[in-house]
């Protein structure tokens, strides 16, 4: 399974293709924490997650942010790997604030050839 383009996995990518009678249930594989790219924070996502970690605004900022690519807001930092700095294992340190780009896929956002790097299960809505 090849791994997606490093400028896959962007929710501004216009190529969405949303199902609205499925939703896609995450099995935690964990692939799209390990992509190469930006995992983007929203200014209202910084307090809350420096606050789930026990630290100030700046100290999360400082420790683990850095700009988007487009400079354009934060991103979480990625380990030389490639897998994102809050991945501890196949565990998300922040799961419960994580940021809305993690929480969003694939089912509010997603990119053409998604389902070949996912793992989430399709389970029809009534
Ligand atoms: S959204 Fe998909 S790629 Fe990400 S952890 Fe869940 S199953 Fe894996
Ligand atoms: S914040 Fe958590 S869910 Fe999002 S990419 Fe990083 S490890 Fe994965």
């Amino acid at each position: 399974m090849s791994a997606p383009s490093r400028d896959f996995g962007s929710p501004g990518n216009r190529d969405v293709v949303l199902e609205p009678s499925v939703f896609y249930v995450c099995q935690r594989c964990t692939k799209c924490c390990k992509w190469p790219g930006d995992v983007r924070i929203g200014e209202d996502e910084i307090a809350p997650i420096a606050a789930f970690l026990g630290l100030t605004e700046s100290e999360f900022i400082g420790r683990f942010t850095r700009l988007r690519s487009n400079r354009q807001g934060l991103s979480l930092i990625e380990k030389d790997n490639h897998e994102c700095v809050m991945l501890d294992g196949d565990v998300c340190r922040i799961h419960p604030v994580k940021p809305e780009q993690c929480a969003g896929f694939p089912n509010k956002w997603n990119f053409p050839g998604w389902r070949r790097v996912c793992e989430a299960i399709p389970v029809p809505l009534e």
